[in-house]
């Protein structure tokens, strides 16, 4: 049997889960689960009502640095704070299967992707150039940043699982306001991405929040009582966070916030 989940971050409208549906629909025809998942997130990815790759969210400074991984049980890639490239979770991908690395960031990344064969590209739109205007009021009024009730996230995420075997994508252009520089959790194995023993998680969700929880890895650890520990979590969180993912053959979603979210599967 073959699954697959696609999440559109924590904070992102209901009304969108059809989309990802469809999203979901088209990836699960792909021969392999890694396949499926890169393909979901580069769909999003191109999607400007989602916060990755075109439609990402612009740092303070006004650029644009994006973080994406990948994972399959016993290997992993990221890029982090990556410019200038349409498709960042193909870059995590090639980071993986075409370098001696798991993880590239910087400028170090984007060349990577050149001499990969990624054209220069500008990921920026005009919601992500108002949204900056949002952010830079909210960071002038609170040094902190506080995020909860401020902005929304709307990362990207993609978990299958093909007849047991398991893959998981994730882009993100970050949560806002940020500084230049700033790295949240999608590129960091344990915090927003997971695949191991037939357990495969995606998160979204303050990056930071995420980070210091080792949420996906908090979430492996008690995967017998799976339910019941992202209660606690939820109920002891005052940021938005979201998961998607399998627990074996068992697909799963949970969220404090609306998060939309899209499922396939054939059997
Ligand atoms: N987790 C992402 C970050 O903090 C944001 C999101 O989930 O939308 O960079």
């Amino acid at each position: 049997m073959r699954q697959i989940i696609l999440h559109g971050g924590v904070g992102s409208s209901d009304e969108l889960s059809p989309l990802l549906n469809k999203y979901a629909s088209f990836s699960i025809n792909y021969g392999d689960p890694l396949d499926a998942v890169v393909a979901a997130v580069k769909y999003l990815e191109d999607d400007l009502n989602f916060n990755a790759g075109t439609g990402s969210v612009m740092r303070l400074d006004g650029s644009i640095q994006m973080d994406a991984s990948v994972m399959v049980d016993g290997n992993f890639g990221s890029v982090i704070n990556i410019e200038s490239v349409k498709n960042p979770v193909q870059v995590a991908r090639e980071v993986m299967e075409k370098s001696p690395h798991v993880m590239l960031c910087g400028d170090g990344a984007t060349k990577f992707a050149f001499e990969n064969g990624h054209p220069r590209y500008d990921p920026s739109t005009e919601r992500a150039r108002k949204r900056l205007e949002e952010s830079r009021v909210i960071a002038k009024n609170d040094k902190r940043f506080l995020y909860p009730g401020t902005q929304s996230v709307d990362t990207v995420g993609a978990v299958a699982n093909f007849d047991g075997k398991i893959a998981a994508a994730l882009s993100t252009g970050g949560s806002s306001p940020m500084m230049r520089g700033r790295v949240g959790d999608t590129p960091i194995l344990g915090s927003g991405i997971l695949v191991r023993d037939g357990f495969g998680i995606a998160a979204t969700g303050i990056g930071e929040e995420i980070i210091r929880r080792q949420l996906s890895f908090d979430l492996y650890c008690a995967r017998d009582r799976l339910e019941a520990e992202w209660k606690s979590i939820a109920s002891n969180s005052p940021f938005a966070l979201g998961v998607v993912g399998f627990n074996g053959k068992e697909p799963f979603v949970y969220a404090n916030k609306s998060m939309a979210h899209g499922y396939a599967k054939l059997d």
